[in-house]
């Protein structure tokens, strides 16, 4: 039966059998939430899974009959709920161990931190360098801390994208964990990127990719970081949720509407950490 409702698993942006995928729900700031599925000759590969409110047996029909009869790999960028949050819904899940204290805070008494298991989902130790032969096609998993300790990027080398999670987005570099990912580091692998052949990167929260020069300025504007000129990052939606306090944003170009805007938003009491 036809859907007659909008809010269903949908495809943004599709390339050589790689596949941008809307989930529901928004996040205050970065918007809508994103993950990508990449289809091998034996294998798929699924990169992240919204917040748990999708239903992941129910891909968009025109991606069914190609995933027809192949296992299903499961992996996460990072261990946030918007990232991994409908991860209960596979037998296992592939995410960067130096994530293992946020899986432990989103998913509260159903994660048993020995075992490493999410209720009856395995979480499987993914490794810097890790490959996924999917048939036809590899992905690379590229460690790259900074929006998180575990943050990890797919290269998939058949359709030449990198998949970035919140590790690179469009707008914002949201630090978020203790103690945070000093903003060299973060610069250093970033560039790291750049030895890899591709022409566009996909973020975590777009529909549409973003083209390679767009990482360079991401980590010059890293490296001309000066909190001098990071104005207060105010948003009142988020404070009312208290996770946010006296933030700042460093950034280039005039806001959102700009194609070539760029930020970083820090905490302002945890400079030292970024400064390391
Ligand atoms: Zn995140």
């Amino acid at each position: 039966m036809a859907k007659d409702c909008e809010q269903v698993l949908f495809v943004t942006f599709a390339k050589d059998g790689l596949y941008q995928i809307q989930c529901s729900g928004l996040v205050p700031g970065p918007g809508h939430v994103c993950c990508t599925l990449i289809v091998g000759e034996n294998k798929c590969l699924l990169i992240d899974n919204g917040f748990g409110d999708d239903d992941f047996t129910d891909f968009p029909p025109e991606l069914q009959p190609l995933m027809a009869g192949k296992e299903l790999i499961c992996v996460g960028t990072h261990a946030h709920p918007d990232h991994i949050g409908g991860a209960r819904q596979f037998p296992s899940i592939w995410v960067h161990p130096d994530d293992n204290d946020l899986i432990a805070g989103i998913f509260g008494d159903a994660y048993d931190p020995k075992a490493n298991k999410i209720g009856d989902t395995q979480v499987l130790p993914l490794a810097d360098g890790q490959i996924f032969d999917l048939g036809g096609r590899k992905v690379k998993t590229i460690h790259t801390p900074g929006h998180t300790w575990g943050s990890c990027c797919f290269y998939d080398d058949k359709s030449q994208l990198i998949m970035t999670g919140d590790a690179l987005n469009r707008h914002v570099m949201y630090q978020c964990v203790h103690p945070a990912v000093p903003l060299r580091l973060c610069a250093e692998k970033l560039e790291n990127l750049l030895q890899y052949n591709f022409a566009l990167f996909l973020g975590g929260h777009h529909g549409d990719p973003f083209p390679r020069d767009f990482v360079t300025r991401m980590v010059q504007l890293i490296r001309a970081f000066d909190v001098e000129k990071a104005p207060p990052y105010i948003r009142k939606d988020l404070e009312k949720l208290n996770i946010i306090g006296d933030h700042r944003n460093f950034h280039w170009g005039r806001g959102y509407g700009d194609p070539e805007y760029v930020s970083i938003i820090v905490d302002a009491a945890r400079l030292d950490e970024y400064l390391k």
